[in-house]
């Protein structure tokens, strides 16, 4: 069979440890006996990273702002431990920060479903995906503690010499607490802009919540930003594309959440988004049946796993143990760049193998075929635990069949 076509090519920014054998093994066996695979590769291994003081991931960011989809594989985020492992130069910035920030994206996570692994609540039918505004709010916060009386004010001192305000944040009778967050109008735009894109680029509902009865002038802001962008400019394509976007107050979005059938996205702030992506994700299985996507406001994708580089595996790997680790979401990671890829290109082939190799790998599993993490949650009787190869081999035979 002829393998398929690219134009463009997709930015690969190559990881660390677990995930880096995975990613190779991957484009061995699912990717370069398909596709004539056109890519631009980045190396962003602790090791090279550091050998080039990690301009490559500025070099890999400015790569995804070119050509507009990346697959990114799991990296190392260097602490302490790692600079003395690895002797590196410097305790570098994560490269996801670094390229959420050169990209100023939101993160979209997605649980991947299959039969056999079943969500926690019942009434959950189809993936909820998550964004998070990744910014402000509790995470930039300014804290005090009060050990005595007295009186905290907050003051806005303006740069051009105009009038100061001041309020009362409260009067103290004694000990306690004071907390100052701040957000800024550009960050909030742009991850409601992204949110819009994303819902567009996948047909989906679009929720958001916030407290805004409480908060009238903080909470207030995100709302009024997310109704002024959507009124002005993303109507029309939303009412075009048969979805819809909500806001309501995020208690109530819970409440109904955890009674929907999922299968919208829901944009949350900061904080909200830190603790309902920990519980979708252990609600719906584990972090490495979750798909993860960065998308820029000016429509840049970068697609990668939710979990990390899979250190303890990696090192029973190089003790030469048998490890059983789930390259589900590396996969996924693979195949959304691919459909992005082929969707902006016009190739339709392309689309289709992504949409095949994800049947794929979900049949392998429904069949019963799994890793060791699966096989301890799964619903199903008896399934076979195979070994990081042998589960990605066992995907590409369930292609081969659906292609032939
Ligand atoms: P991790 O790599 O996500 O792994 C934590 C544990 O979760 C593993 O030990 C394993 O449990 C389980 N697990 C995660 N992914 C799995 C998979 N695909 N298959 C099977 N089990 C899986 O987190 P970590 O060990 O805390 O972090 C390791 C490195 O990853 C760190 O250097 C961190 O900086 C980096 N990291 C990178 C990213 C990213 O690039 N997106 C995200 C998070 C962390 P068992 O050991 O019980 O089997
Ligand atoms: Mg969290």
């Amino acid at each position: 069979m002829a393998k398929i076509q690219m134009k463009t090519p997709l930015v690969e920014m190559d990881g660390d440890e677990m995930t880096r054998i995975i990613w190779q093994i991957l484009k061995d066996e699912l990717i370069y006996p398909f596709i004539d695979l056109k890519s631009e590769y980045y190396d962003l291994g602790l090791k090279y990273r550091d050998e080039t003081g990690d301009q490559v991931t500025i070099d890999a960011s400015n790569a995804t702002k070119k050509y507009g989809v990346a697959v990114k594989c799991a990296t190392i985020t260097p602490n302490a431990a790692r600079v003395e492992e690895y002797n590196l130069k410097e305790m570098y910035k994560s490269p996801n920060g670094t390229i959420r920030a050169m990209l100023d994206g939101t993160v979209f996570r997605t649980p991947i479903v299959v039969k056999g692994i079943e969500p926690t609540v019942r009434t959950w039918k189809k993936p909820l995906t998550i964004a998070r505004h990744a910014y402000g709010d509790v995470y930039r916060n300014v804290e005090m503690k009060i050990d005595k009386p007295g009186k905290v004010t907050m003051t806005f001192t303006p740069d051009d010499g105009s009038e100061e305000q001041t309020v009362t944040v409260f009067d103290f009778k004694g000990p306690g607490i004071v907390q100052g967050q701040h957000n800024v109008d550009e960050s909030i735009s742009n991850f409601a802009r992204s949110c819009f894109e994303y819902a567009l680029s996948e047909k989906k509902d679009l929720w958001f919540a916030s407290k805004d009865t409480i908060s009238k002038k903080y909470d207030h802001r995100f709302k009024d930003i997310f109704n002024e962008l959507y009124e002005n400019e993303y109507k029309e394509s939303f009412e075009k594309a048969g979805i819809v976007f909500f806001y309501t107050l995020i208690d109530d979005a819970v409440a109904r959440i955890m009674k929907s059938e999922g299968g919208f996205i829901w944009a949350c702030k900061n904080y909200d988004g830190d603790v309902m992506s920990d519980m979708i994700s252990s609600a719906f299985g584990s972090l490495a049946m979750m798909t993860s996507v960065l998308v820029s406001p000016y429509g840049y994708y970068e697609y990668e796993a939710a979990h990390g580089t899979v250190q303890r595996h990696y090192y029973k790997h190089l003790a030469g143990e048998e490890t059983s680790t789930n390259s589900v979401a590396t996969i996924f990671a693979w195949t959304g760049a691919l459909r992005k890829r082929g969707e902006l290109d016009g190739i339709s082939e392309l689309m289709d193998f992504a949409d095949a190799l994800e049947k794929a790998t979900l049949d392998t599993i429904e069949s019963g075929k799994m890793t060791k993490d699966l096989a301890l949650i799964t619903t199903m009787e008896n399934p076979t635990v195979l070994n990081t190869r042998d589960f990605i081999l066992a995907i590409r035979e369930e292609l081969e069949k659906a292609i032939a």
